[in-house]
């Protein structure tokens, strides 16, 4: 049988290593490229074990220690560094699959080169496609790039929905009333709005239920991830954000529903492991072993959904008039979110500043309608500089 060679950008990341774990169990796949950032320790250990053909560090100021480490391994990688090569292994013919699981903006060149070069992408990087949406999917369209979502909850969707030999079957659209995703609740699922002024980064980084990357586990704190996530599912399946919802479910079992126009409802179910949704996209359209521990259903004694209180987490809400508004908003909304983050993190701000600065910087510039990545690039600047300016003029 011939192997599926895989790229994964952001090899170094919490689903980058996931992803890794799933290659090295399997050995249905071969690896072509991994890719980090600053990790250079943990990038020439990747190296020794799989052996890629190829490995990036985007940091081009970390290009001779890596080489060094490298040449000190036993393993025949080709090393290469910075932007631009990280963009040449993401559009390598040599690779079918790419996962794109690097974070935040820095991951929308790659993974859009990777859409334009009609790869299977396996999108974790939600936050590329927020910022290119619409161009994101006209692009992997016209390459005949398959999108196949591994965030939980895209995948539980993707999951319920109907398959044309090309990805899903776009007609069943019409017969779908709503989406729901689900939302654990974070760690301040149940402080109060003035508790949530005194809370650290350390405490924001304790998900009680997914083990994640720092920023999207601040997201899960604020509720931006869920707002990110609308936005993510109306492109990914095409619908009016009106027809995407979310709810608050704290064990984390019930991924997403699907509501149709007769009454059903479809639900994916999984113990919460990104091993599910990133398996699921590595063998699509069949499935493989991942060595999660299974659902015992007789002992899911209690499965709750709530409502999401959006006056003590205004980030859902914000997200949501981002997608209402579309053209420009998310990329602003996403840059803003991004350096309020940072800063939140460096404990420059408080955690309720969050959605305030994002707030600040949506209502100051103003709507507009960008066409190609590079007025996209150029939007996220002007975003992420006045995002700068508040939290200096604050601090
Ligand atoms: P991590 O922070 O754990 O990993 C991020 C990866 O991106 C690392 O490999 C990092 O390299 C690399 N990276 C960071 N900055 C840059 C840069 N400027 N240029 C190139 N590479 C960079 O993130 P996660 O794995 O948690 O998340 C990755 C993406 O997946 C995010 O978009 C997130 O929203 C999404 N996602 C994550 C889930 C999870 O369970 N973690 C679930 C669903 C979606 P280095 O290590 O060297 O810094």
């Amino acid at each position: 049988m011939i192997k599926q060679s895989v790229t994964i950008l952001g090899s170094t990341g919490s689903v980058g290593r996931s992803s890794l774990d799933l290659i090295r169990s399997t050995k249905k796949f071969e690896l072509f490229a991994i890719t980090a950032n600053k990790n250079t320790d943990l990038l020439r250990e990747q190296c020794e074990e799989f052996n890629p053909h190829t490995a990036v560090i985007a940091d081009e100021n970390l290009a001779d220690t890596c080489y060094k480490l490298l040449r000190q391994s036993d393993c025949d990688t080709e090393l290469k560094a910075g932007r631009v090569a990280l963009e040449e292994v993401a559009g390598d013919s040599r690779a079918d699959v790419v996962v794109a699981a690097i974070v935040g903006s820095a991951g929308l060149n790659s993974t859009m080169t990777a859409a334009k070069s009609g790869k299977k992408i396996l999108l974790a990087n939600k936050e590329a496609l927020v910022m290119s949406g619409e161009l994101f999917m006209k692009t992997a369209l016209h390459s005949g790039s398959m999108i196949i979502p591994i965030d939980s909850e895209h995948s539980g969707i993707f999951q319920c929905l109907s398959h044309a030999p090309s990805g899903l079957d776009l007609a069943q659209l019409e017969y779908i009333e709503k989406l729901v995703l689900t939302a654990s609740g974070g760690p301040f699922l149940n402080l109060s709005s003035s508790e949530l002024k005194n809370v650290t980064p350390e405490m924001a980084c304790a998900h009680p239920t997914w083990k994640m990357g720092k920023k999207i586990s601040v997201d899960s704190a604020s509720m931006m991830n869920k707002g990110l996530e609308l936005i993510e599912a109306h492109h990914l399946f095409g619908l009016d954000v009106t027809r995407i919802d979310a709810i608050i479910h704290p064990q984390s079992v019930v991924h997403a529903f699907v509501h149709f126009l007769d009454g059903s409802v479809l639900s994916q179910l999984a113990n919460p492991d990104m091993k599910i949704p990133i398996a699921y996209g590595l063998s699509y359209p069949r499935r493989m072993e991942t060595g999660v521990q299974r659902l015992k259903l007789t002992e899911l004694t209690e499965l709750e959904f709530l409502e999401i209180d959006e006056d003590r987490f205004p980030c859902l809400k914000l997200g949501r008039l981002a997608a209402e508004e579309g053209g420009s908003s998310p990329i602003v909304l996403n840059a803003a979110n991004e350096v309020a983050v940072e800063a939140f993190l460096k404990n420059r701000i408080s955690f309720v500043k969050i959605p305030e600065i994002i707030e600040e910087v949506m209502t100051k510039i103003p709507c507009e309608s960008p066409s190609t990545i590079d007025i996209i690039h150029e939007l996220d600047s002007r975003a992420k500089q006045l995002s700068n300016q508040l939290i200096n003029k604050g601090s």
